[in-house]
């Protein structure tokens, strides 16, 4: 381990350590870290009858894949859905990350739609998952506001399946409008937020008040340039405001922020389980 590295790894475990609030920022950088890969072998070992019918790469793409009927649309969700929220336990990434912050002060924002956090003994009032959620279905033109669990019926699709179509009969409808359904995340602008959503919002905005001019560390954490607006340009902000406050940053790609925050930035590039075990031991 080189010099740097040593010196940014005792440092993001004292800026911890002296912290009295914690902020966890997870994107997506964050699931791939802990083993939700989108590509590569879990994606061709999930979607082998997807890859040949549709040509399909990864599982990001494939979210955008115009399929030509909903029967064949919902067979392709229902697997996606369910290798990555319904048939995946906790990870050991994020389980470390909750035996690194539980005995503080901490809230979780996150873009990330895959209950990680929540399956690794994080609280719900604890976590902002602001774009939605793979476990939930709502009403594509958001005709009303409420969201439906789905995972009884992404199991029966999944059972159901036969050459790449779900039967007419599981198709889901909008119990309201009658309309198609979609996943309840941020793909367009319909997105659900519900009444959940909005007391999620408020808890993560009271936390931050608490933190005004308090000991904070900000824990960045796989956030990348999809979504800056989220995690990454809010935090470089209230660091900048705060004199107490350290960020954390990890991030492979755009490791580089604005620069009236380089004294109270420490970056990682390196693997993030790798960092945050260091940090941990
Ligand atoms: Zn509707």
């Amino acid at each position: 381990m080189n010099k740097t590295l040593k010196t940014n790894i005792k440092e993001a475990k004292l800026a911890i350590k002296n912290a009295e609030y914690i902020i966890i920022g997870g994107g997506s950088g964050l699931s791939s870290a802990a083993g939700v890969e989108y590509s590569g072998k879990r994606f061709t070992e999930n979607f082998s009858p997807f890859i040949k019918k549709y040509g399909l790469t990864d599982m990001y793409s494939s979210g955008f894949y115009p399929f030509p009927t909903q029967e064949e649309r919902w067979a392709y969700w229902a697997k996606h859905i369910y290798v990555n929220r319904f048939e995946l336990g906790a990870t050991n990434l994020y389980k470390d990350l909750f035996q690194l912050v539980k005995e503080k002060e901490y809230f979780v924002i996150t873009t990330n739609v895959d209950s990680q956090f929540e399956k690794s003994g994080f609280p719900n009032e604890k976590v902002f998952e602001v774009q939605g959620n793979y476990g939930y279905l709502q009403c594509a033109k958001r005709c009303h506001d409420n969201v439906y669990y789905n995972e009884t019926l992404v199991r029966e699709m999944i059972d159901q399946t036969e050459d790449c179509k779900i039967p007419s009969n599981l198709v889901p409808k909008c119990p309201i409008c009658g309309g198609n359904m979609d996943p309840h995340l941020r793909i367009n602008e319909n997105f659900v937020q519900n009444e959940e959503w909005y007391q999620s919002h408020q808890l993560y905005n009271q936390f931050l008040q608490n933190t005004e001019g308090k000991k904070i560390a900000f824990l960045e954490m796989g956030v990348g340039f999809n979504t800056p607006g989220i995690i990454r340009y809010p935090f470089e902000q209230m660091t900048y405001q705060n004199n107490h406050a350290t960020l954390i940053r990890f991030n492979r790609a755009h490791p580089v922020g604005i620069k009236e925050n380089k004294d109270k930035t420490i970056v990682f590039m390196q693997d993030i389980q790798d960092i945050v075990s260091a940090i941990m031991t």
